[in-house]
């Protein structure tokens, strides 16, 4: 006899976004192939208006070549480097601390709040009253919207404005996101967009968008990220080659068309999770109050990872882990980047109980029943 076969549910499929607007996205790249103008024209512009209109009044927005490099940017753009450290996370994409570390600031990894996976309030405003010895003076914070979740910005911006210093959240996977109605990146001095393809807004490649209430502040970022080009072939300043491509940015605004929806679908699915859940021997996800998380990840916690990782297999359902090895204790940071005083425990923890379900908004009803099925049965 046969053993009936299941379909594997992919954790992540970035293919079925483009396979979901195909028409629209092969004309749009058409339109751009066409063009003969590959960098830095039209079609950039024009996302930087669209991407900066859809996020909200006044906003500005500056494309750039990934997500890594747009925290980078902004950071160049405040003028931080060498001397200064930024308070960060642990619990977050490497990206983040490389980006601090490639304008040569010392990254401070600060610990998490257990139930949301964002950086914990309270050692943050304890390290600006009080910072670690031998630190070069904080100058900046970068909290993470890790999954799709906001931060609790607002006791951490009272702390950044009491220290006279920006806050720039680091949203790469939480467009569309808001905390007391107002959207996640308009909330602090700046903030950084990733375009990676699997992100809720995701390019076919690489791709990043920065964004700012600060005019000057974006129209300076802007020469920076073209060898400080203020004027073709005049360096007024120094600066770096990070810019989006004309393709990825056609793409992109085809894709911006769909970022609601798609946030709207992967909430959907959260809810038909949350319910499969129930009150079964694992929690759903704690969602913040007076936020509205866009799950960019939809994730578990359990003691017994494998063991429901391999159960949740049998019945086709791919998980993926964010992240196996938090920053502070991979080879690379290990026993050199300094942390804040709760050492990231609660950071090494979760590393080790985190599970992500399936998550994207081309997921059909029939998958999204399979994947509570099997959650049912846990
Ligand atoms: C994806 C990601 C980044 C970096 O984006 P890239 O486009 O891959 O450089 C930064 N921070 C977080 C939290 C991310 O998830």
């Amino acid at each position: 006899m046969n053993a009936p076969t299941v379909t594997m549910i992919p954790q992540a499929d970035p293919g079925a976004g483009y396979r979901a607007q195909k028409a629209e996205i092969d004309a749009a790249v058409a339109r751009a192939l066409e063009s003969g103008w590959y960098i830095l024209g039209k079609e950039g512009v024009a996302f930087e208006q669209e991407f900066a209109a859809w996020l909200g009044p006044d906003q500005k927005a500056v494309g750039c070549a990934n997500g890594t490099d747009a925290i980078a940017l902004i950071l160049r753009g405040l003028g931080i480097g060498p001397g200064m450290a930024v308070a960060t996370v642990s619990h977050t994409a490497v990206a983040t601390v490389a980006a601090i570390e490639m304008v040569g600031a010392t990254p401070l990894l600060l610990d998490i709040d257990p139930d949301t996976y964002t950086m914990d309030a309270d050692e943050l405003v304890s390290v600006l009253e009080d910072p670690p010895p031998g630190l070069p003076p904080i100058k900046a914070v970068i909290p993470v919207h890790i999954y799709g979740q906001p931060c609790d910005l607002n006791p951490m911006l009272e702390a950044t404005n009491a220290a006279g210093i920006p806050l720039i959240e680091d949203c790469a996977q939480a467009h569309g996101a808001t905390l007391d109605g107002r959207k996640i990146g308009t909330i602090g001095s700046a903030a950084a967009f990733s375009l990676y393809p699997t992100k809720n807004l995701g390019a076919l490649g690489d791709g990043g968008v920065l964004a700012t209430r600060d005019a000057e502040l974006a129209e300076r970022i802007a020469a920076i990220r073209q060898y400080g080009w203020r004027e073709r072939y005049v360096s007024s300043m120094i600066g770096v080659n990070s810019r989006l491509d004309e393709v990825q940015a056609a793409i992109l605004r085809v894709k911006l068309t769909v970022l609601d929806a798609g946030n709207a679908r992967r909430r959907a699915i959260a809810d038909a999770y949350d319910e499969a859940l129930g009150n079964g021997p694992i929690a759903p996800p704690v969602r913040r109050t007076g936020a509205e998380h866009v799950f960019h990840q939809y994730v578990l916690r359990t003691e017994n990872r494998a063991e429901v990782q391999a159960r949740l297999k049998a019945q086709g359902v791919g998980t993926g882990i964010h992240y196996p090895v938090p920053v502070h204790l991979q080879s690379a940071y290990k026993d050199r980047t300094p942390l804040g005083p709760a050492g990231c425990a609660e950071t090494a923890r979760a590393s080790e109980e985190v599970l992500s379900l399936p998550m994207y908004p081309e997921l059909t009803d029939a998958q999204v029943e399979q994947v509570c099925g099997a959650l049912r049965s846990l």
